[in-house]
Parts: structure tokens; sequence; C-alpha cells
């Protein structure tokens, strides 16, 4: 079921709306490969029908299973978004398309969930990345035989 709300229950009160909006109907066009949604998005909103808008407020929360982008280690990050607004306008130009006296809410927290994925996930804010600390480095260098280098591949053809 996408998220959709009922103009005519939005008459006499707010409505609360709590649940788990499936990953396929939120049909995530996840550009990044580094990102990959895991969970159903958890929302717990209350809608509110204004004179001509209706005024969305809750929490927005989803798993994401990412790649770090320096050490390429997946790890797990909890997207919430926890003072979710929308304000959508019932007439004008800008007015969100009505169906069924329905209003569709899923594109709306598609848009806003995509906005919030970390742009470069880093499975903890100080990675070092793939590459070991300069000094480990120096000292493994020393006990390592000397890789064969493209030149002592040539003369091993020679002989
Ligand atoms: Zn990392």
């Amino acid at each position: 079921m996408p998220l959709k709300i009922n103009l005519h229950h939005l008459e006499t009160r707010n409505v609360v709306l709590r649940g788990e909006l499936p990953l396929a109907e939120l049909d995530l066009d996840v550009r990044d490969e580094m990102i990959h949604v895991v969970s159903p998005v958890e929302y717990d909103i209350e809608i509110e029908k204004l004179d001509d808008a209706l005024l969305v407020q809750g929490e927005l929360h989803v798993e994401l299973e990412c790649e770090c982008v320096r050490c390429l280690k997946k790890f797990t990050h909890a997207l919430d978004l926890e003072n979710w607004t929308l304000h959508l306008p019932l007439a004008g130009d800008d007015a969100v398309s009505i169906d069924n006296d329905s209003v569709d809410l899923t594109p709306f927290v598609r848009e806003d969930m995509l906005l919030e994925f970390p742009q470069h996930p880093l499975c903890r804010p100080d990675c070092g990345g793939l590459k070991t600390k300069p000094g480990k480095t120096a000292k493994i260098a020393d006990k390592a035989e000397p890789k064969p280098s493209a030149w002592t591949e040539l003369n091993k053809l020679k002989l």
C-alpha cells in the first residue's frame, strides 16, 4: 500500500498514520551504488488539513546499507528524519495531485529520503581508508621481500 491520505478523513480532525512503507512502493531510484535501502520506511506522521493545504509532520526512519567510500567496508546507517514537515497546497499552480479524494505522500517521502542520503558514506568519521598508517607501512616494507619488478621478469624471459 502506498502512503495515501483520504481528504475526507481530514475534514473533522487530524489523522495520525503509523506504519511501514515497503521498499517496492518507495521505488527508490538510487543512483549511488554505494547505498542500498535495506528496510521499509517506518513512518509516524500527523496530517492536518489547513484552509487550502495539507500539513504533514512527523518522523521517517529507514535503514541503509552503505559502502564506505574510503575503505569499502559495508556498514548500516540509520536514517532518521525526526522533524519531517510537508506543506502541500491543495489549490493553485503548485497544487498536489488528488486521485479519488486521496493524496499520495509516497513521492514526497521518496524525495526527502533521497535528499538525506549521505553524499560520501563513511564507516566512521575518521576512517583511515585502505592504506595502513605510515609507521606501520614502513615496518612492513622493511621485512617484506622485494617484489619482482617488470625488469626481473624480463630477465627471466631472456634466460
Ligand atoms: Zn571506512
